[in-house]
C-alpha cells in the first residue's frame, strides 16, 4: 500500500505542503532561499581571526557562495576545546558582511543570546545538539532559522522542531540534513540523502545539506554535495578554511580554497539538471510546476533506486 505521508506526519501539519502553500521562499539580503536558486553557505567552522575570516569570505564569494558561515558560539563535545569568540566573533562576521556583501549565518546556543546574535546575523543557526532545545526554538528572533537535524533525530523529530518555530510566529525555517548516527562508524555520520528527497516531496520548507559534518572528512565532501544537489536540496552549507590543518575546529572536514573551487565546479552539471532556474533570479513566492528537466532529475534519482 502506498504510504500517506500526510497521515504519517500528521502532527506537523504546518510544515507540510498544502494547496495554500507549496514552497516557502525566504528573502535574505538581495536573494531568496527556496525560490528555485541554489544557495551556497560556506566558511570556517569557527571564526578564528579577522584575517582567516576575511580571506575565506572573499574567496567563497568569488567562487559563487551567497552566505558566509562561521561559529562565534561553538557547541563543543570537549569542555577544553575552543568555545568560540562570542561577541568578538559576531563583530568579525558583521565586518566580513560589510566587506563582501555576503549574508551571515551563525549558531545561537541559548535563548538568552538570541537578541545579540540576531543583531549581527542574517540567519540564526540552531545546531544539531540544540534541535530539541524548546526554549531556543520558541525564542522570537525576527530572523530566518537554519534548523539542523539532531544527530539522533528522526525526520519526524526534525519536522516537529520546525513546527515549534512556525507555531511561535516565525515562518522562515530552513531545514538542514547534516548526517545522523548509525551503526556505521567509518565516517563521522551517515548522510541521510533520502531525508532530503522525502522532505522536498512533503514539506514546503527549504532544505539544505551539510556534507561537511555528514562526512567528517574533506575528501568525501564533494561527492556528498553532488548527491545532495541531485536529491533536490535547495543549497549547501560547507566548511572552508584557508589552511585546514591549522583550523581551531573541524579541520579534517574543511575544504581548502582549491578544493572548494573544485567542489563548486563539480556540482555544476547536477545543478543544470536539478536547478534550471539557477542562473535566473526568481522572485516568485510559489514554486512553479516541475519543469521537464527537473522532472527528469527526480525520475533519474528514482530510477537509480
Ligand atoms: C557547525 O555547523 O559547525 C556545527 C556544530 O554543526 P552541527 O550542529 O550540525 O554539528
Ligand atoms: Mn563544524
Amino acid at each position: 500500500m502506498r504510504v500517506s505521508w500526510h497521515e504519517r506526519f500528521a502532527d506537523t501539519p504546518d510544515v507540510l505542503k498544502s494547496p495554500r502553500l507549496s514552497q516557502t521562499v525566504i528573502p535574505v539580503l538581495d536573494f531568496e532561499i527556496g525560490g528555485g536558486n541554489f544557495i551556497t553557505m560556506a566558511g570556517p567552522c569557527s571564526v578564528e581571526t579577522e584575517a582567516q575570516l576575511l580571506a575565506t569570505a572573499h574567496h567563497v564569494r568569488h567562487a559563487g557562495a551567497q552566505i558566509l558561515r562561521g561559529g562565534a558560539f561553538k557547541p563543543r563535545s570537549s569542555p577544553y576545546a575552543f568555545q568560540g569568540h562570542g561577541l568578538e566573533g559576531l563583530k568579525m562576521l558583521a565586518h566580513a558582511r560589510q566587506q563582501t556583501g555576503l549574508a551571515i549565518v551563525t549558531e545561537v546556543m541559548s535563548e538568552e543570546d538570541v537578541p545579540l546574535v540576531a543583531e549581527y546575523a542574517d540567519i540564526l543557526q540552531i545546531g544539531s545538539r540544540n534541535m530539541e532545545n524548546y526554549a531556543l526554538l520558541e525564542a522570537r528572533s525576527g530572523r530566518p532559522i537554519l534548523l539542523k537535524r539532531g544527530m539522533v533525530a528522526t525526520i519526524a523529530d526534525l519536522l516537529r522542531s520546525a513546527q515549534i518555530v512556525l507555531d511561535n510566529g516565525n515562518p522562515n525555517v530552513i531545514l538542514c540534513e547534516r548526517g545522523i548516527r548509525t551503526f556505521e562508524t567509518a565516517l563521522r555520520n551517515t548522510f541521510d540523502v533520502a531525508a532530503i528527497a522525502l522532505i522536498k516531496q512533503i514539506s514546503h520548507l527549504p532544505i539544505i545539506a551539510d556534507p561537511s559534518h555528514a562526512a567528517g572528512s574533506s575528501d568525501l565532501v564533494p561527492a556528498l554535495a553532488r548527491v545532495a544537489v541531485a536529491a533536490g536540496a535547495d543549497g549547501l552549507i560547507v566548511e572552508v578554511h584557508p589552511d585546514p590543518e591549522k583550523a581551531w575546529s573541524d579541520g579534517d572536514q574543511s575544504l581548502d580554497f582549491a578544493a572548494f573551487d573544485a567542489m563548486m565546479e563539480s556540482i555544476k552539471p547536477y545543478l543544470a539538471l536539478c536547478h534550471p532556474m539557477q542562473s535566473e533570479r526568481s522572485s516568485a513566492r510559489r514554486v512553479p510546476a516541475l519543469r521537464p528537466r527537473q522532472a527528469a532529475c527526480v525520475h533519474a534519482m528514482e530510477a537509480a533506486g
